[in-house]
């Protein structure tokens, strides 16, 4: 079943056209991959599927439904940024419920997602922790985290190891690539890095200025893709 579709989005900032004609079918458990420089139109393509940009012309549909009109809340995603933005006052276990406490969750519902998050993502001996207390890679985990134990059904991943060091970096790629098999999760997963798309990816979507440039699998892009810019892109020779 499809988990996202796609069909003809536009999104335009004034007379600015960020994102022109993108059509892209995403099936459920995929981990999808948006690749493209930096400024091609991928944080305003996540912001549009989030609901935190309203398409300008187009349709998104999540698990089946159209959302066009469908608050962010209510679209069973959950986001991660690049920059992780953690309660400095809240302890790890806190930062990870402080959204279901919101929602009106039971306690022991808390209590057992945050439980099963953090052992996931090795998170189990830091709960108690504050984030001034805790490495990078690690408040990356706890933003991860948060979004975890809403149990989405999609996951948005907006260059989420950008601000790690290059060996957080694989450490966290790692753990992503192990939660999405955990999980069965749908993830879609934004970035300007190569080895981040070739790695991760069940399926990589190549965007240039706001266009959808090539889909396919890391194999299939890496061995035929369809112009010089995919092949520069994706690092093998044209
Ligand atoms: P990426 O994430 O691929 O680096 P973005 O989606 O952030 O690219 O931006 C794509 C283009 O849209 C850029 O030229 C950027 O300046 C423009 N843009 C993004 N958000 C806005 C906005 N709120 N208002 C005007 N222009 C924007
Ligand atoms: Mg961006």
């Amino acid at each position: 079943m499809s988990a996202l579709t796609l069909k003809n989005v536009y999104k335009a900032f004034g007379d600015t056209e960020v994102l022109k004609d993108i059509s892209i079918e995403v099936e459920q458990g995929e981990f999808v991959v948006f690749v493209g420089p930096s400024g091609c139109g991928k944080s305003t393509l996540l912001r549009v599927i989030a609901g935190l940009e309203e398409a300008t012309a187009g349709e998104v549909h999540i698990d089946g439904k159209l959302v066009n009109t469908v608050p962010p809340s209510k679209r069973g995603i959950a986001m991660v940024f690049q920059s992780y933005a953690l309660y400095p006052h809240l302890n790890v276990a806190n930062n990870m419920s402080l959204a279901l406490k919101q929602e009106g969750v039971s306690k022991a519902e808390i209590a057992e997602r945050v439980q099963e998050a953090s052992r996931m993502l090795q998170l189990d001996d830091y709960l108690k922790r504050f984030p001034s207390e805790l490495s990078g890679g690690q408040r990356q985990r706890v933003a991860i985290g948060r979004a975890v134990v809403r149990q989405p059904k999609l996951f948005l991943l907006d260059e989420p190891l950008s601000n790690l060091d290059a060996a957080l970096r694989v450490s966290t790629r790692l753990e992503i690539a192990s939660l999405h098999k955990q999980l069965d999760a749908t993830m879609i997963y934004v970035t300007h890095d190569q080895t981040e798309a070739m790695t991760l990816a069940d399926k990589i979507v190549v965007l240039r200025d706001g266009r959808v440039e090539q889909v396919g699998s890391p194999m299939e892009l890496y061995n035929k893709p369809a112009n010089k810019f995919v092949a520069g892109f994706l690092g093998s020779p044209a």
